[in-house]
């Protein structure tokens, strides 16, 4: 522990934003860094705890408390309030594939969990590991490593999200021969072509790529799985195959007037305009504009405020987010106590966007949309919303129950569907005849990734349904450990 009474001397620091008025002219990443000196003493926060709940990954209540991929958090603190920030670097590296991911995008179930935030604030986490790593690029400490010897072995990944990406650069390391097959014209699964670039550039991900093709794992793009390339060939050619498809199957509403043009599937939106912005910074058109428009995003999760803060971007008229949940308090509810994932109201960046151009937080909470009103051309043009409210049904069960005369009608050119997912896409699972779980993912245990079908195995949102990119990394490295046991009869893996 770097300075004991460090926790009682300094508040904590976070970076600074840019201006969410002037963020919302590109689509760069807007947050700024801490310089070195701040950073040594948010280190020297760390309280190094005897029991760090911080690095300590699981899932309480259903929600992940401490961090998914055990990051040596207290470790880390120290070397950087010390100013070892290649020792930290080496650290970070042994339990996180790619930090530089999770250091912009990961929601930080570790400050969650952090005793520093008992009763007052967390250590600032995420910004020193993004700071390490940053750092560790900048200095030019990150470089290939390629295997010393290869076993002979041939393992094909379906999937370049962050799950492949983890389990090929595992299974590179312990020497096997990876493929990886995305089905999109670029690798990174939803790091790529979900989360937005003001979350996360996408030289970020290729930077990490072009590191994995150097260390030899060959990236084969634009080839599905199953249609590109049957899915048994794979299991022919290859020792063993593991699918990381993800789980993007979006969950849609079929009410009255779902045909209109101008309802989307959030990923088509999001998905579109990344591609658009890459292939030629929006010049070719091929996205769906929310220009002039009035937006309504319903549902009110992480994929909304990614709707929001690109049409923002685009140059909305006005713009709203449904949620059919209620608002969450300030602080925890009694029945969410530390170290548990806090359920608090907190603006994300598309709502401080929103809330910054056009007055006010654009949730509306306990909405239920009812149909979709068309124009004479089909065009959608308004929704009809209801509030509602949560009770209990006979059976004990919690049910939305409109609330009488609470009718709107809200304007609406552009509606974008966030409501979540509904599993994986089907063709790769059925055409290799893997066991699903109940909620249609991939069977596969935790800890064995292993499916119904021997020599193949599965991890990340394909396993688990939609989840975070760091659970995603923690099971593409874990399957990994699974694959080389299964080839070699033991891992040297962590
Ligand atoms: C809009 C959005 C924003 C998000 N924001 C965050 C965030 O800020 N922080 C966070 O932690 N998590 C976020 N998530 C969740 C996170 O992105 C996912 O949990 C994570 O990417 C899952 O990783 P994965 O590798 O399992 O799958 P994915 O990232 O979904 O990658 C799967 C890949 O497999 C490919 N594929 C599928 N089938 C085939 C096939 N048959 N052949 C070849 N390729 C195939 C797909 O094209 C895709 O590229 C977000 C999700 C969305 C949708
Ligand atoms: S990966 Fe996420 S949970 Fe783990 S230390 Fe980084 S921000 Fe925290």
């Amino acid at each position: 522990m770097g300075k004991p009474t460090g926790f009682l001397e300094y508040k904590r620091e976070v970076p600074k934003e840019e201006d969410p008025l002037l963020r919302v002219k590109h689509y760069r990443e807007f947050h700024e860094h801490l310089p070195e000196d701040k950073l040594q003493v948010q280190g020297a926060r760390c309280m190094d705890c005897g029991i760090p709940f911080c690095h300590s990954g699981t899932l309480i209540a259903g929600m992940a408390s401490g961090c998914p991929v055990n990051n040596l958090i207290p470790e880390w603190n120290d070397l950087v309030y010390r100013g070892q920030w290649r020792e930290a670097l080496n650290r970070l590296h042994k339990t996180n594939n790619f930090p530089e991911f999770t250091g912009r995008v990961c929601p930080a179930p570790c400050e969650g969990s952090c005793t520093a935030g008992l009763n007052g604030q967390p250590i600032t986490i995420k910004t020193i590991e993004r700071s390490i790593v940053d750092k560790g690029f900048e200095e030019g400490w990150i470089v290939p490593e390629p295997p010393k010897n290869r076993t002979g072995k041939k393992v094909a990944v379906v999937g370049s999200g962050p799950s492949g990406l983890a389990a090929a650069a595992q299974l590179n390391k312990a020497g096997h021969t990876v493929t990886v097959y995305e089905r999109a014209d670029r690798v990174g699964g939803l790091l790529m072509y979900g989360i937005p670039n003001m979350k996360l550039e996408k030289t970020v991900i290729q930077r990490r790529v072009d590191l994995l093709t150097a260390e030899g794992v060959t990236f084969v793009t634009n080839t599905e799985i199953g249609k590109d390339i049957p899915a048994d060939q794979l299991k022919r050619e290859f020792d063993a195959v593991v699918l990381c498809g993800g789980a993007t199957a979006g969950r849609d509403l079929r009410i009255e007037g779902r045909e209109f043009k101008g309802i989307h599937l959030a990923m088509e939106f999001l998905k579109a305009n990344t591609k658009s912005l890459l292939d030629s910074n929006h010049e070719d058109g091929s996205y769906i504009s929310a220009k002039g428009k009035d937006v309504v995003v319903i549902g009110g999760g992480d994929t909304g405020t990614d709707c929001v803060g690109t049409s923002i971007r685009h140059g909305c008229n006005s713009v709203i987010q449904l949620e059919i949940m209620p608002k969450a308090p300030d602080v925890r509810a009694a029945n969410n106590p530390w170290p548990e994932w806090p359920k608090v109201y907190k603006m994300d960046y598309g709502q401080e966007e929103a809330a910054a151009k056009y007055g006010a937080d654009p949730r509306r909470y306990l909405v239920n949309t009812k149909h979709f009103i068309g124009d004479d051309n089909g065009h959608v043009k308004e929704l009809l919303t209801v509030e509602i409210e949560w009770k209990r049904d006979d059976s004990g069960r919690m049910i939305p129950v409109e609330v009488p005369g609470s009718e709107k009608i809200i304007p609406a050119q552009l509606v974008l569907l966030a409501m979540g997912f509904t599993g994986p896409e089907n063709t790769v699972l059925e055409q290799l005849g893997v066991e699903r779980d109940e909620r249609s993912n991939a069977k596969a245990a935790y800890d064995k990734f292993a499916t119904s079908v021997p020599g193949v195995f599965a991890a990340g949102d394909m396993r688990r349904g939609q989840s975070l990119v760091v659970w995603a990394i923690n099971e593409g490295r874990a399957a990994a450990r699974e694959v080389d046991r299964y080839l070699m009869g033991a891992s040297n893996l962590p």
